[in-house]
């Protein structure tokens, strides 16, 4: 669709803008002053919408009695549904396209999250997926 790609390319410039400026003042050899640590801050909370985000750092892997890979389906859900990346929706549909990497199996007991430093909320981001995942 046209429009969607025209949008998701404004996405992406202005994502590309805020990373930029981001790596800029991170980059300063000085140190952040306040004034610019809070408006980092507040340019990545806004970028990440104020959500949790997962490191991949899979602390996650053996919690999960299916052995969902997690940190695979919760980077994909970030990229996509809160960075809102064209990126995470080709691998969206990649999984769709597998149908291996299946969130609808997940029995939503909440292991993973009690071993998350970042207390991730998988089994609702992995509902959240599956009903992605099912729709076309
Ligand atoms: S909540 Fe879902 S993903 Fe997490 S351990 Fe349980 S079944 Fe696995
Ligand atoms: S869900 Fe949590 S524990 Fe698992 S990889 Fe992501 S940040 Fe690490």
């Amino acid at each position: 669709m046209p429009g969607e790609s025209s949008r998701n390319s404004t996405h992406q410039l202005c994502v590309d803008r805020v990373l930029e400026e981001n790596a800029a003042i991170a980059s300063d050899k000085a140190g952040l002053t306040p004034g610019q640590c809070e408006r980092f801050v507040r340019a990545f909370q806004d970028f990440s919408k104020g959500e949790a985000l997962c490191t991949g750092c899979r602390y996650c892997d053996n919690a999960c009695p299916l052995e969902l890979p997690i940190y695979q389906l919760m980077g994909t859900y970030q990229l996509s549904q809160i960075f809102g990346l064209p990126a995470g929706d080709e691998q969206l549909e990649r999984l769709r396209e597998r149908g291996k990497l299946d969130a609808t199996k997940c029995e939503a007991c909440g292991r993973c999250t009690e071993k998350c430093p970042r207390h991730i909320p998988v089994a609702k981001r992995m509902k959240h997926l599956a009903e992605l995942l099912a729709s076309v």
